[in-house]
């Protein structure tokens, strides 16, 4: 087949989840601390190698705002790949975003690749969305502004957010725009499960 390729991608998310943040640092290797709003939506293009071909992602970072949601179908019509993201320490960003995986499924491209990224993934602390299971009495070990600190889990924390995606056909990772977890990887790997030509 062909070895070089163009792939339509977009961006779906909650307004500051994170989706400007993790096109920056895809495309520009950059974050900004306070970024701002996108109007609309913004395009960008990067191209990354997998195996001995090349994918030229050609993204549509869309502004998330619930007035430009007539003009999403828009971007993801016609998308061979789909970014839904979220906000680890921000639950409702994460309801919006099983919205648009529905959406997705109900209106988009069938053989669409799409992924699901809790975002903020550095914000240990503020953690609202568990990412797979912790076992109750499980002791979590992590270091806050160069302290080290760790918390008992007292409350069962459900394993929402890959057990949602395995259930719903999309790959998941969590990832920081800020540290760059992560962000390289999501892309590598739609760009891998892309259909070849
Ligand atoms: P968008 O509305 O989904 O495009 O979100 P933005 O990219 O504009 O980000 C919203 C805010 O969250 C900005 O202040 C970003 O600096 C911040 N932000 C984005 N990604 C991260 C991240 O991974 N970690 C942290 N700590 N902040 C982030
Ligand atoms: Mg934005």
């Amino acid at each position: 087949g062909n070895k070089n390729m163009n792939a339509k991608l977009v961006l779906l998310g909650d307004v500051g989840a994170g989706k400007s943040s993790l096109v920056l640092r895809f495309v520009k290797g950059q974050f900004i601390e306070f970024q701002e709003s996108t109007i609309g939506a913004a395009f960008f293009s990067q191209t990354v190698a997998v195996n001995d071909a090349t994918v030229k992602f050609e993204i549509w970072d869309t502004a998330g705002q619930e007035r430009y949601h007539s003009l999403a179908p828009m971007y993801y019509r016609g998308a061979a790949a789909a970014i839904i993201v979220y906000d680890i320490t921000n639950q409702a960003s994460f309801d919006r975003a099983k919205k648009w995986v529905q959406e997705l499924q109900a209106q988009g491209n069938p053989n669409m690749v799409m992924a699901l990224a809790g975002n903020k993934a550095d914000l240990i602390d503020a953690r609202k969305v568990a990412a797979e299971v912790i076992p109750l009495g499980t002791k979590l070990k992590y270091s806050s502004s160069n302290q080290d600190m760790s918390k008992i889990v007292v409350q069962d924390r459900k394993p929402e957010a890959q057990t949602y995606a395995e259930e719903n056909g999309l790959f998941f990772m969590e990832t920081s725009a800020k540290t760059a977890l992560n962000v390289n990887d999501v892309f590598s790997e739609i760009a891998k499960r892309l259909p070849r030509l």
